[in-house]
């Protein structure tokens, strides 16, 4: 049974207002660009939340932690337009730091029940040898908080309970729901390429290509069983789960 069917759960694609929660400013664009500006293009509206202030992206060290932050801060203001983003809220953890997860999900819980989105994006905080500390944070409070928004006897001082149902994780290693983004390709690359500190250096070519051939891998996989002769496109993958599903759920894993 798929317990996203039986619930009535909408398809990522039908949200009127998504909540993607990004460890560093340039996260959203890399997993998500592409399904972001078809959603903004249907109407949905995207709201952006950044934890922490990027301030440690860059290992050339060629500004200063602080400066930094602020380039990176502009930086995400442009990509975000290209994508169709209504709003920016920043939590303003340091990049790399030594904050808990606890504080990150009350912070998360506050912004859900104030504006109770149809779904929850972020990063896979299971995703196999993920290491960065950052992104198993957010996506572990994110999960926390999409679970806990609709208790009332947990954080009572991030306003009133509000059920949400359901999260999309990006950059998964246990994909669910696909994406066709091969018209949005070209966008979602400047998306990425906006975030000039991070990626306009020589490598930009070779990491673009990369992108591509990614993209392509996840489309060809996803197209292979239903049309195996359709394999020029390019797909963003995600794991959607019911709320229900991220707790006392083994079964989740293969949904
Ligand atoms: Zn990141």
């Amino acid at each position: 049974m798929d317990i996203r069917q039986a619930l009535g759960l909408p398809h990522l694609l039908d949200a009127k207002r998504i909540v993607c929660v990004q460890p560093h400013p340039d996260d959203n664009e890399v997993g998500a660009a592409g399904t972001l500006i078809e959603m903004s293009k249907r109407g949905c509206e995207v709201i952006y939340v950044t934890v922490t202030d990027g301030r440690a992206g860059s290992e050339m060290q060629t500004a200063e932690p602080q400066e930094l932050a602020h380039i990176r801060r502009q930086e995400m203001f442009r990509a975000g337009a290209i994508v169709g983003v209504t709003k920016h809220i920043e939590l303003g953890f340091p990049d790399g730091g030594d904050y808990r997860v606890h504080q990150v999900t009350e912070r998360l819980v506050a912004v859900l029940r104030q504006y109770a989105p149809d779904v929850v994006m972020t990063v896979d905080p299971w995703m196999p040898y993920e290491a960065h500390p950052d992104h198993i944070k957010t996506g572990k409070a994110v999960a926390a908080a999409v679970l806990f928004a609709s208790n009332g006897v947990l954080f009572p001082m991030s306003g009133a309970p509000t059920p949400i149902p359901q999260v999309a994780f990006y950059a998964t290693s246990y994909p669910n729901t696909y994406v066709d983004i091969t018209s949005h390709w070209d966008e979602k690359l400047e998306s990425i390429h906006t975030h000039a500190s991070q990626f306009d250096n020589p490598e930009w070519p070779m990491l673009s290509g990369y992108l591509a051939y990614q993209a392509n891998e996840v489309y060809r996989s996803w197209k292979k069983d239903t049309d195996p002769e359709d394999f020029a496109g390019y797909a963003e993958a995600f794991k959607v789960l019911a709320t229900k599903q991220l707790h006392f759920f083994p079964s989740a894993l293969y949904s």
